[in-house]
């Protein structure tokens, strides 16, 4: 056997900083998306009336992936038509056992597509495809079946209560998870034997389109989901026809706010999923390793685009150092790239406009006095990114911890009691999520009682259930989805 002397040793494995994960992208060669697409109205794909496109990008590599029509009002007015009358005719004459099959359907059609849908997620909105594959599309697929469990048994689901839809549901969604959104709306609004005319947000259409080639495969009546693509105002046209019974939203809270007064006097039902401004709560006690991963999960989970988003941060004095150098640490080793790729943590922000927003506050940030520490991380050279961002010393009163950034940027305060904890955390307009770390069980219901906000998580961040109720309080929302609440918001 040959001598190990020093020459001939093997080199000692060192802990390189430098080291990388080699670049491992999703394929996207089974992946067909068109070079334009239509409205879906009425069961078909049809050319929008005044024969307007617009381009919608891949934000990782600023090139156009399709052209996309913009419905008009002509065009909304033909959709909340057909819509009409497939509820008049159809769907809420068809046995509710018979609505739950045609919702499995879709539900299976998804998770057979599953890989394409994420694929296409992706490649339109810049999240990870960590993120699409794992999350947005099982929990697509998963509102469906948990919804189409539900059609035929409306009856047991409100005791004592006669069920009965509504009729033609008006659904807007936002960018941050395309088909998630559209799932967590159109699921419900089916099961409960509504019709629906659906418009996803500008820059995130296609999973939308294809969930429309979904909904055409399953065979599902034509009339009973019409997707149309657009602007503000479409969403705006939509809100205003007069042939819809309920308005759907999720959004910001600017747009939700000119949503209720336009709907202010008339007699359509509605529910607003608005912004958030969430604090995520670490008590001395906490298991800190674990509450680390869970802020960061909280914050950098599909570049900080999450209404829920834990972009506030309050820990206690005693463990404030220790977090703060482990959030440093750990922000060192997330992987900001190309969306496709498997080991990517952080992907591209989804426009140029949210980028654009995103630098302004964090410049605010700066000029308040804020102490502002990122990641060393390069950048793609092109398309719209953001490094993940911390902020310290920080005041109640800065922007940047009142108002909602929508990027990868948490501000960081910290507090020595639970009574002061509980009133900076609720000293905001948003009241949507939030989290407690801590190892004590009393505390965390003390504190979860006392936080003005819809969801509390304890010890962990960012799960979602189809099964579970989702909203705001103040001006995060009204109403709830999700769950046997998300069904109830469709009947009358
Ligand atoms: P947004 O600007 O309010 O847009 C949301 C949707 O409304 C888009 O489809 C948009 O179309 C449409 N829209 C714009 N102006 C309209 C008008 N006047 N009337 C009717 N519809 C109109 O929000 P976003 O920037 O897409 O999304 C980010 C916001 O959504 C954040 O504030 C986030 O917190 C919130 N959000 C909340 C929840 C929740 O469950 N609470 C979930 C996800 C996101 P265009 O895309 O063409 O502008
Ligand atoms: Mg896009």
């Amino acid at each position: 056997m040959k001598k190990v002397t020093k020459k001939n040793a093997a080199p000692s494995l060192q802990f390189n900083t430098n080291w990388q994960y080699d670049p491992s992208p999703e394929s996207t060669d089974h992946v067909v998306i068109d070079k334009q697409y239509d409205l879906f109205i009425n069961g078909k794909f049809v050319k929008p009336t005044k024969g307007k496109y617009f381009d919608t990008i891949n934000p990782a590599r600023e090139t156009v992936i399709a052209k996309v029509a913009e419905a008009g009002r002509e065009d909304v007015d033909k959709a909340v038509s057909a819509a009409r009358n497939a509820y008049d005719k159809v769907w809420s004459k068809m046995p509710a056992a018979e609505r739950g099959k045609y919702i499995y359907r879709i539900a299976r059609i998804i998770q057979e597509r599953a890989r394409e849908l994420s694929i296409i997620e992706s490649m339109d909105g810049g999240k990870p495809i960590r993120e699409s594959r794992d999350i947005d599309v099982p929990l697509a697929a998963a509102h469906f079946f948990y919804y189409a469990g539900w059609a035929d048994k409306l009856d047991f689901a409100f005791p004592g209560k006669k069920a009965a839809p509504l009729g033609v549901a008006g659904q807007i969604i936002p960018w941050n998870f395309p088909l998630l959104m559209a799932a967590w709306k159109i699921a419900p609004a089916l099961a409960a034997g509504n019709t629906v005319v659906l418009k996803p947000a500008e820059t995130t259409p296609l999973t939308a389109l294809k969930l429309a080639e979904i909904i055409r495969d399953a065979d599902l009546p034509p009339g009973v989901v019409n997707i149309i693509t657009g602007a503000g105002e479409t969403g705006a046209a939509i809100v205003n026809h007069p042939g819809i019974n309920k308005i759907a939203f999720t959004g910001s809270t600017d747009v939700g706010k000119i949503i209720q007064k336009s709907l202010a006097g008339t007699s359509k039902k509605y529910t607003l999923e608005l912004g958030g401004k969430a604090a995520n709560i670490i008590f001395e006690d906490a298991a800190i390793d674990q509450a680390v991963e869970g802020i960061i999960n909280g914050i950098f989970f599909n570049q900080g685009h999450v209404c829920c988003a834990g972009s506030r941060l309050f820990v206690q004095e005693g463990v404030a150092k220790t977090v703060i150098k482990k959030l440093k640490d750990r922000i060192e080793t997330l992987i900001v790239g190309d969306p496709l790729d498997k080991n990517t943590d952080i992907g591209a922000i989804n426009s140029r406009a949210q980028l654009n927003k995103i630098k302004s506050l964090v410049k605010i940030g700066v000029n308040e006095g804020g102490t502002m520490h990122q990641s060393s991380c390069s950048l793609p050279a092109k398309g719209f990114w953001f490094k993940p961002t911390l902020f310290t010393d920080v005041a109640q009163s800065s922007r940047i911890v009142q108002e909602e950034v929508f990027g990868p940027v948490l501000a960081i305060q910290t507090f020595r009691t639970v009574e002061e904890v509980i009133e900076k955390a609720n000293n905001t307009p948003y009241g949507l999520s939030g989290g407690v770390w801590t190892d004590k069980g009393s505390k965390v219901f003390k504190v979860s009682s006392k936080l003005r906000a819809g969801v509390i998580w304890a010890n962990t961040y960012n799960k979602f259930d189809p099964t579970s109720p989702f909203g705001g309080y103040k001006e995060s929302g009204l109403g709830r989805e999700g769950g046997l609440h998300g069904l109830y918001a469709y009947m009358k």
